[in-house]
């Protein structure tokens, strides 16, 4: 029987891991390696190996309404996209409030975690912390790994013939911080995602000039959508979920591309993505595409090598005397305290069901958070996920057989071939990888029992935004100010923009254009066949 957890970091997923865990009724003990919570969130000028590390101005591609935790919405008059620091903020009245501090001991590193030699029998796991250069060894019932995926650049240095010649600076994004050496400089950024973008559009306000070199493009999107709403607020609802799983692909995909080309053409400004009906996770960024019209920024393809002073593009092209290269080239997953074998137990891939517990193992006792990515954010995502962790180790919960986890791995992997691509991250469809996890606790919304006995919250759960209120709606960990946070969501969404009103607020109402479409035809055939 689980009784005792041990918990690696304290970042967003490691402070859902202990309240779940104490809301199941078991004893977490959280090791932090760090002196604060937060993890990648909590800004600091300098580095640390084996941390997740962001650059000053990093600002959240996620709104309020949609990252916060499902019981604990931000204050209304937070910006819908915050400053890092405004983010650690959060977590850190979040842990306060939830009183989860005195689970957390900072400055402790988990170096080793391993099976117990009891481990056939009980499950436990021996794991070994360090402390002001003292180790100690603590056995546990169960573990939850919340280290983070952000920590180990990725920088394919062999991949770029002549590098090592090159005589500028070169660097990855983890190490990036702010513009303050780059005035006057000639920098090439590799890579097109969101970072990258960041960092491209900042330094080329006081840059000489800025490239970015990009293998296969990326679709560039606004925070701002339809009628200046939040983006994920607009995008990520039921509705449009169920369209994408009943229209034909060639529709969706057509209706896809039709809709991230909306703002400006990809082709026209050299982003356009090789594979542009993946549904990759898209770039968040409202200044790329003016800094592309004035000429600060350009796009470039990819680099076929250096040479001591240069970069030259396989177009043939030559970026003159660089003075720095950004490598903005993604992470590596690593979990140096643990077995290898146990996250990638094939062919050297991650190998977890739902991205959470390796199936191989022969008792259910470790797993974990915060790996999966999707379009949705990762605090609701982290906060189902230790929620069906904490119901496994109980046993309140089961898992499927070894070979319907593995069938699962499998069926999925396919699935994110055709619609994600290949790629190094576990990437998954937001909701119906949240229903999913919902499912398996009880604690998915049940919408047909909503139409018939709340039809105005079902309304807004169905056609409004997939917000994690809704996944402590029902169920075990019910939160009864779900329903409340729901109906009220847009008026927190306003609260921070509308600070001159002059005229009364408008929401989005999709449901009733959609009713508007449908009737609209309706009447005109009603006209037509009254009159001819
Ligand atoms: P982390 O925040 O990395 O925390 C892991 C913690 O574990 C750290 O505190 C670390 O010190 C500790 N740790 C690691 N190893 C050990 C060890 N051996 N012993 C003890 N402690 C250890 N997500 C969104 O949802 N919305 C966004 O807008 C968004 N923007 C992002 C922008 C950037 C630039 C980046 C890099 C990521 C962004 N993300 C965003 C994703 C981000 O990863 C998640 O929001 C989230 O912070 C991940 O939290 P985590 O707790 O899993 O990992």
């Amino acid at each position: 029987m689980v009784k005792t957890v041990a918990i690696v970091g304290a970042g967003v997923s490691g402070l859902a891991a202990i309240r779940c865990c104490l809301e199941e009724g078991l004893q977490p003990t959280c090791f932090e390696r760090g002196n604060d919570v937060g993890g990648l969130w909590k800004f600091s000028d300098q580095t640390e190996e084996g941390r997740g590390s962001i650059y000053t101005s990093v600002f959240t591609n996620s709104s309020k309404e949609m990252m916060c935790y499902p019981d604990f919405p931000y204050p209304d008059d937070y910006p819908n996209f915050m400053h890092n620091s405004k983010l650690q903020e959060y977590i850190k009245t979040f842990a306060q409030k939830k009183d989860l501090l005195r689970y957390i001991q900072f400055e402790t590193l988990v170096t080793r975690i391993k099976k117990c030699p009891s481990f056939l029998l009980t499950g436990q796991w021996e794991v070994v912390t360090e402390k002001s250069g003292k180790q100690e060894t603590t056995t546990f019932d169960a573990v939850m790994v919340c280290s983070g995926h952000h920590a180990y650049p990725n920088l394919p240095k062999d991949s770029f013939p002549g590098l090592d010649q090159f005589q500028g600076h070169c660097f990855h994004s983890w190490d990036y911080k702010g513009p303050d050496t780059f005035k006057g400089k000639r920098v090439l950024v590799i890579g097109l995602g969101n970072s990258a973008c960041d960092i491209a559009v900042e330094l080329s306000r006081l840059a000489a000039q800025v490239i970015m070199s990009t293998r296969s493009g990326s679709w560039i999107m606004s925070r701002g959508w339809d009628d200046g709403y939040p983006w994920d607020m607009v995008c990520i609802t039921r509705f449009a979920s169920f369209l994408q799983s009943v229209l034909p692909s060639f529709v969706s995909d057509w209706l896809y591309v039709k809709q991230m080309n909306s703002r400006f053409k990809h082709e026209n400004y050299g982003l356009m993505p090789l594979n542009g009906t993946l549904r990759k996770e898209p770039v968040f960024n409202d200044e790329l595409p003016s800094r592309i019209l004035t000429g600060d920024v350009s796009i470039k393809p990819s680099v076929k090598k250096f040479t001591e002073t240069s970069a030259v593009f396989e177009d043939g092209t030559v970026f003159e005397a660089v003075d720095f290269v950004i490598f903005a080239t993604g992470y590596h997953y690593n979990y140096p305290f643990l077995d290898d074998s146990i996250i990638k137990s094939r062919n050297n891939e991650v190998t977890l069901f739902k991205g959470v517990f390796p199936p191989l193992m022969e008792k259910p006792t470790l797993a974990v958070v915060g790996l999966v990515q999707s379009l949705g954010a990762a605090i609701p995502t982290v906060d189902l996920q230790a929620r069906w962790i904490a119901k496994v180790f109980t046993n309140s919960c089961s898992l499927p057989t070894t070979k319907e986890m593995m069938d699962d791995i499998d069926e999925k992997m396919v699935k994110n071939l055709k619609w994600f691509g290949q790629g190094q991250t576990l990437q998954t469809d937001y909701i119906t990888y949240m229903d999913q996890l919902g499912s398996f606790i009880g604690a998915k919304p049940n919408i047909p029992w909503l139409f018939l006995t709340d039809p105005q919250l079902a309304l807004e759960v169905y056609f409004g935004p997939c917000s994690p209120y809704q996944f402590r709606l029902m169920g075990p960990g019910k939160w009864d100010g779900a329903r409340n946070a729901i109906l009220t969501q847009w008026d927190r969404t306003l609260k921070p923009t509308r600070t001159r009103a002059v005229s009364k607020a408008y929401r989005p109402q999709p449901f009733y254009n959609l009713l508007k479409m449908l009737l609209f035809p309706l009447l005109l055939l009603t006209v037509l066949l009254t009159f001819y």
